[in-house]
């Protein structure tokens, strides 16, 4: 019989509506609801994902202006713990990509609160530890402010605060970009009227190009002697390569093309610039079969002691290995026969990057959204979409957990072929080929429910932009509590910079943390164990 009091229910609705008695439940940009988030997890979510490319929902200019409007509301109202998480999220790798750090350091220095401007100021040369990072923030820094005292001053400080050597190498490593050189920053903050050490005045005297009586550090004069054509004997440049340490920036493009060069090169190239230049290594023959070189640069790259001092990130090595695997690169021509070593130490790489990651033990279902919204935009502006990016970060739990269960739903529940056996190459692929449908984020209780499977941690990879559901996912969590007798708890995974999520924040049992932030890994861990 129809009776219509049986349509309003606090316990079970329909994700096309809000929940009776929760005004905290919003509309969500796929026109159902959910909660949203705090602004400290929007913040977070922006400084490790990014804006590019947008969501299958919002253009990438308005996602850029929601996430903008958060970070100046808590530069100016809570700008000093911004400045921290900023700086904590820098100086520990966790963001694949510096640019939203920067832009919110930028923020920050035009906070209304002085405390705020001053820590901002102070964490220039923390932040900003490239003289690339320094051109990104003078470039960010005027969309935000002018160039008062504080602000030339901290960039002089930038100049003058570290070893003049260092300073050497940054000049001539990162000599102009963004539009901007260390020309024009010298000449904004203008600190070489008060040098004293001599080599110091004549680096910034050339710099500005001029010229010194006292000479320049010696990196200066290698970069001076490369800029010479030795295409006739390629030996020479390596020579200078050895003898000065010049980094390949500071190379003419014709030494890039010379074997003997980059073997002069390689021992003092860092991870980050390494793994990009593997394309171009195998073409000279660098990396060729049974090669001395290959070897080495396996063994590098497998090395967890110099993934950690290169805070080398976990995307970029993702991004690596499927650039390099499949041959050639996303843009461009360039191709190239990639060598299996190299294939599968860049896949070990990736899980090596995430550092020691403790297993909680607990029974884990991998629910990933592969919905079609998953396969929209760019996570952190690599040309992997949320969908790819979400079948590497549920391998790592999958090889993490020992009682864990990969799954996929989008509006019905899909099996999920992945297992630790995979390459990562192999599971983007996998990925790649599931993307569509609409979505229902209920699904991996509903069916864990329905199956009986015992779940202690539900862990859901999503953009949370659940709507075609007839329960939300949170009422779907205690229904599930209930019949199962289970106090199952809910990481929600975020994978796009959204302020959306599925998990009640008024319940203990339900947390948000962000997709590729490396700190994410220990934290779920810790909660499922009960920990946080
Ligand atoms: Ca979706």
């Amino acid at each position: 019989m129809r009776d219509a009091l049986s349509n309003y229910s606090t316990r079970v609705t329909s994700q096309s509506e809000p929940v009776p008695g929760r005004s905290d439940t919003v509309p969500n940009d796929a026109g159902g609801y959910g909660f949203a988030v705090s602004d400290w997890t929007r913040a977070l979510r922006f400084l490790i994902l990014g804006t590019d490319g947008g969501t299958y929902y919002v253009t990438e200019r308005d996602l850029t202006k929601q996430n903008a409007e958060v970070i100046v509301k808590l530069a100016n109202t809570e700008g000093e713990r911004l400045v921290s998480l900023i700086l904590d999220v820098s100086e520990r790798g966790r963001a694949p990509r510096q640019n939203p750090t920067l832009f919110a350091l930028a923020a920050c220095t035009a906070s209304t609160d002085i405390e705020t401007r001053r820590a901002a100021l102070a964490a220039i040369p923390r932040v900003c530890r490239t003289g690339t990072m320094l051109f990104i923030f003078a470039r960010y820094v005027e969309q935000f402010r002018g160039w008062g005292r504080g602000l030339r001053a901290a960039i002089g400080d930038w100049y003058m605060n570290k070893p003049v050597d260092q300073v050497a190498y940054q000049a001539v490593k990162y000599r102009q970009r963004e539009g901007w050189s260390h020309r024009d920053l010298l000449r904004l903050s203008h600190p070489y009227g008060v040098v004293a050490e001599p080599e110091r005045k004549a680096l910034f005297s050339w710099i500005c190009g001029r010229d010194d009586a006292a000479p320049v550090p010696p990196i200066v004069n290698g970069f001076k002697l490369a800029q010479v054509d030795h295409r006739d004997e390629p030996g020479r440049w390596a020579e200078l390569v050895t003898q000065y340490e010049l980094p390949w920036e500071a190379l003419p493009d014709a030494a890039m093309n010379e074997a003997v060069v980059w073997e002069a090169l390689l021992p003092h190239t860092g991870l980050t610039a390494l793994v990009r230049q593997l394309g171009r290594l195998t073409n000279l023959g660098l990396i060729a079969p049974m090669g001395d070189q290959t070897r080495k640069i396996a063994e590098r790259l497998m090395d967890a002691d110099e993934i950690k001092r290169s805070r080398i990130h976990p995307l970029q090595l993702l991004v690596a290995h499927v650039t390099y695997a499949q041959g050639r690169g996303f843009k461009g021509a360039n191709t190239w026969t990639p060598n299996p070593k190299i294939i599968d130490a860049l896949n070990d790489a990736f899980y090596l990057s995430f550092g020691n990651v403790e297993p909680a033990n607990k029974r884990t279902l991998l629910a990933c959204d592969v919905s079609g919204s998953m396969t929209w935009g760019t996570v952190a502006n690599s040309p992997l979409t949320p969908l790819e990016a979400t079948g590497a970060l549920a391998m790592l739990a999958l090889r993490t957990e020992p009682e864990s269960f990969p799954m996929a739903f989008s509006h019905e529940f899909k099996p999920l072929p992945i297992s630790v056996g995979m390459r990562l190459t192999e599971v983007v692929q996998t990925m790649r080929a599931l993307g569509f449908g609409g979505t229902d984020c209920a699904l991996p209780m509903q069916w864990a429910a329905r199956n009986k499977v015992p779940v202690d941690t539900f862990q859901v990879l999503t953009d949370s932009e659940t709507w075609a559901g007839s329960a939300h996912p949170f009422q779907s969590l205690r229904r599930y509590r209930d019949i199962m007798g289970i106090p199952a708890r809910l990481a929600v995974v975020g994978m796009v910079s959204n302020g959306f999520t599925i998990a009640d924040p008024t319940d203990a049992g339900m947390l948000d943390v962000v997709g590729f932030d490396t700190s994410a890994p220990a934290i779920i861990n810790a909660f499922s164990r009960g920990e946080v």
